[in-house]
């Protein structure tokens, strides 16, 4: 039996590098795989084990005088979702293009528990405006109901996102979500310097506390993550459709050409009919050769390396 955690915490840390030594043994002791970023602003991480390493990896983090009450949000999983142990010292933790010294979380919205955001959502105000802060390919399979969904490849590209929506935010009560939390702590802070929106909510936990607590919620699809999962199944609404017959479908995979490794939705004819590629181009590159296939799903390349 294995888990995979998630956790973020914003602290400050004064020496990254030492606590990346610490990280890198307590990691390998415990065989444990996923990613973690370190920088001065805070963690942020991602891991899967055996149940009594990941235990026994929340305990030493807990016990750490900068990570203790540190919330961890668990699922089903193991080592075999990610393909090794990478851990990093960034500029921020999760990347918006935005100096930690010029914004900070402590400008963010109000953190709302599951419970309020439920509540809040069954006597829905008309000025709530609902905004999924993650990227076009995590929102297109799931997502809360009448949310707006930013087209965007990148959370880099939120801020330029809202620069250029502000109307949709005026005097509005907006209420941020995403996987875990991490991206809102300061994409909120980002809107909230703008001046426009009446009131910030941000969804304390992000999606994956939500599902617990309501799997047959307001929250349709299902939730994507960062390692081979690809996404986890909380209801059957299927939200979108294969991109190569369109019909009803929302499971992820990645071209079978390695030079390709495009990340899109493939229903189970397609990927028979073009041999696992995103369609004849590729199918017919790899058939004669010309290019090499990709390695198997364990090693699978998602395109944005970390967002909670
Ligand atoms: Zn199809
Ligand atoms: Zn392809």
């Amino acid at each position: 039996m294995g888990k995979i955690i998630l956790f973020y915490k914003y602290v400050t840390i004064q020496y990254p590098k030492q606590i990346f030594k610490w990280q890198t043994k307590i990691c390998a002791e415990l065989g444990l795989t996923g990613r973690i970023i370190l920088a001065n602003e805070g963690i942020n991480g991602t891991l899967g084990g055996q149940d009594a390493s990941i235990e026994r990896y929340k305990k030493l983090m807990l016990e750490h005088s900068l990570f203790g009450n540190i919330d961890f949000k668990q699922s089903k999983g193991d080592s075999s979702c990610f393909p090794r142990m990478q851990i990093k010292i960034k500029d921020e933790i999760v990347k918006l293009g935005i100096d930690p010294k010029q914004l900070s979380p402590a400008q963010g919205g109000k953190h709302l528990s599951p419970e309020k955001v439920h509540e809040l959502l069954e006597n829905k105000p008309e000025d709530l405006l609902i905004f999924d802060a993650r990227n076009a390919w995590e929102s297109a399979i799931g997502s809360f109901k009448d949310a707006i969904k930013p087209d965007i490849q990148y959370f880099r590209h939120l801020p330029s996102y809202i620069d250029q929506h502000l109307e949709t935010f005026k005097a509005k009560k907006v209420l941020m979500y995403c996987t875990g939390g991490v991206r809102c702590e300061r994409a909120t802070a980002y809107l909230n310097t703008k001046g426009v929106a009446k009131e910030i909510y941000q969804l304390e936990g992000g999606i994956h506390k939500y599902l617990e607590q309501y799997p047959d919620g307001f929250f349709r699809g299902k939730n994507y993550v960062f390692d081979a999962r690809l996404s986890m199944h909380t209801n059957n609404d299927v939200l979108t459709t294969c991109l190569l017959c369109n019909n009803s479908c929302d499971t992820y995979d990645n071209c079978a050409n390695a030079s390709c490794n495009k990340h899109f939705v493939c229903c189970n004819s397609c990927k028979q009919k073009f041999k696992n590629t995103c369609g004849l181009g590729c199918q017919q590159l790899l058939e004669s050769e010309k290019v090499a296939p990709r390695p198997p799903l364990r090693t699978v390349k998602v395109e944005q390396p970390h967002g909670q």
